[in-house]
């Protein structure tokens, strides 16, 4: 039809060459093993990636081909984020903290072709190495020459980038084409992989940057705590790049004393992360206090934030907390809770609260709520269902698998497998993911609640809620707790007369476990398989 639009292609590359553009000046930090910094600018890394494309290609790497990396968040991984895709291939991280068979189980299924290891991650990968039969060469990322490898076919990064020169095309011709892929952790089963294309990714990148979104800009200096192997750094190496805003990536250092001093020294003004890591953090500052007050947004996802924690960072530190729900499958992000406007005067409390949500969808997810029967179900805060989603940047189907009615609707929705509540305003509310909810005598119980509850008394450090089964309620909730160093006398009694006046009565547990530390999955979430696991086998008393 005449009129139309340009057919411009929404590829990734177009965001680097935006970024090299107009913010050639503006500056990666990387935290170096050794705890050095690394420092250059978006100048650098362009060239950088356009060489290292080349490379790929000469290294027999084609458009379609899976490219897999092992590493931290630094300056080499970045430049695979764009090198690969820009290759034409698909950028495939691998999760570090997977188990060994889960590992070689996704580079076999995603037959990568090239593997790039963080050297200091080379005894994780040597372990599996053996089981995996499809990677022709691998690639050491910070490793001396002397290195010791038992792998084959191995080179040097940095000779790979030296012996290119920056004349390559893009290969990224298509938004259509894969650019990414990520798998699940697999709590379950053996893990799923998301793959995205360029499309997807720009769009999300879009989406993300909202302003009522994330809405990076020009000033920001990003920390992104959570790794490139996870649902691909909640998309922040893209939007900080389209946005022009500054990075400080951590490499190894995900400790809360190297974190503390990152986010001070660095003024960095938006740092995003699990839950645990922002614990952790918070208790590290008032052990040893450091202005972070430059931080303007505490974006927190891949499972609740307690309340308690939010209001402790915005009462006592000055940090604004961004809630955000996300899954890989969604690339990964869903909504973000930020306050309305007409939100703006009520009391700090009634904002926590609103803040203990997980938040709006933002322009590009849509999401509905529904019952056992698949009916829709109202927005009023109140009733719980399903949760389901659509949208451009959201899977239909899993890399190789068949599409499934256990993860998609025949009306083109796919389930999240998330219990969550909606209010009026849209601001969704996960009570827990189906598979956790306790169900007691008939009625449900949410796990994430009452954790939240419990975790809000000054001498719990971490509390976890599991299901156990009940001879007379069918289920009853069990808390695993770890108390603070100064909470050591903690008893149920306690927890008990603290939840009180808090919770329904039938929702407090009789049973109580003390522990040292809750297991935790390798993206950082409490692994609740494994508690629940270790209850049945007597272990938790
Ligand atoms: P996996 O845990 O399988 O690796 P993801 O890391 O993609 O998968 O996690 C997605 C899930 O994490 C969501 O379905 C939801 O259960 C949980 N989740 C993510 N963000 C939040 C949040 N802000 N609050 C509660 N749960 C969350």
């Amino acid at each position: 039809m005449n009129g139309l639009m340009m057919n411009y292609q929404l590829t990734m590359d177009r965001i680097l060459e935006h970024a090299n553009r107009m913010y050639p000046q503006k500056r990666i930090t990387t935290m170096q093993p050794d705890g050095s910094f690394h420092r250059y600018t978006y100048a650098d890394m362009y060239r950088r990636v356009k060489r290292l494309a080349k490379a790929l290609t000469t290294l027999g790497v084609a458009p379609g081909d899976r490219v897999g990396t092992f590493a931290w968040n630094n300056y080499q991984h970045l430049e695979l984020y764009y090198a690969i895709p820009g290759a034409g291939a698909v950028c495939h991280t691998l999760n570090i903290r997977l188990f060994p068979e889960q590992l070689a189980y996704i580079v076999n299924h995603a037959e990568d072709k090239v593997v790039f290891i963080d050297s200091t991650l080379l005894p994780l990968y040597e372990r599996v190495a053996d089981q995996i039969n499809c990677v022709e060469h691998y690639v050491l990322l910070n490793a001396p020459r002397d290195i010791k490898t038992g792998l084959s076919n191995v080179l040097f990064y940095e000779d790979l980038i030296e012996g290119a020169d920056e004349d390559f095309a893009w290969r990224s011709t298509d938004e259509n084409m894969a650019m990414g892929l990520c798998y699940t952790s697999g709590t379950t089963g053996d893990p799923k992989g998301a793959l995205y294309s360029h499309r997807s990714m720009f769009l999300h990148t879009y989406g993300e940057n909202q302003a009522n979104a994330l809405g990076l800009n020009e000033s920001d200096i990003v920390l992104p705590v959570v790794p490139q192997f996870h649902a691909m750094a909640w998309g922040l190496p893209y939007a900080s790049a389209m946005a022009g805003a500054e990075m400080v990536m951590p490499g190894p250092h995900l400790q809360a004393e190297p974190l503390a001093n990152m986010i001070a020294n660095e003024r960095v003004t938006v740092a995003a992360g699990v839950p645990t890591i922002w614990n952790g953090l918070y208790h590290e500052l008032r052990q040893n206090p450091r202005d972070i007050s430059c931080v303007r947004a505490l974006v927190v996802g891949g499972s609740a934030m307690p309340r308690a924690l939010t209001k402790a960072y915005e009462s006592e530190l000055g940090v604004s907390v961004v809630h955000a729900w996300g899954m890989t499958e969604l690339s990964p992000l869903g909504t973000v809770c930020n306050l309305l406007g007409k939100h703006e005067d009520l009391p700090d409390e009634e904002k926590w609260n609103i803040k203990a949500t997980q938040g709006y969808p933002i322009c590009g997810v849509e999401m509905r709520i529904v019952d056992e029967m698949g009916e829709s179900l109202p927005w009023d805060g109140e009733t719980m269902g399903e949760l389901q989603v659509r949208g451009p940047w959201i899977i239909r189907q899993y890399f190789r698998r068949d599409v499934s009615e256990d993860y998609m609707t025949t009306d083109g929705w796919f389930r999240t497998g998330d219990v969550s509540t909606i209010n009026p305003d849209g601001y969704m509310n996960i009570t827990d993911r189906t598979k956790d909810l306790v169900k007691s005598g008939g009625e449900w119980i949410s796990t994430v609640e009452l954790e939240n509850m419990i975790m809000a008394h000054p001498q719990v450090l971490e509390a976890a809620v599991i299901a156990v089964p009940d001879e007379k309620w069918q289920e009853r909730p069990l808390a695993a707790i770890v108390p603070t160093q100064d909470g050591q006398s903690l008893t149920a009694e306690d927890i008990t007369a603290f939840l009180q006046d808090k919770v329904a009565k039938f929702w407090i547990p009789e049973r109580f476990i003390f522990v040292q530390e809750i297991p935790k999955t390798s993206v950082g979430k409490f692994n609740k398989k494994v508690l629940r696991s270790a209850y049945a086998e007597g272990e938790l008393g």
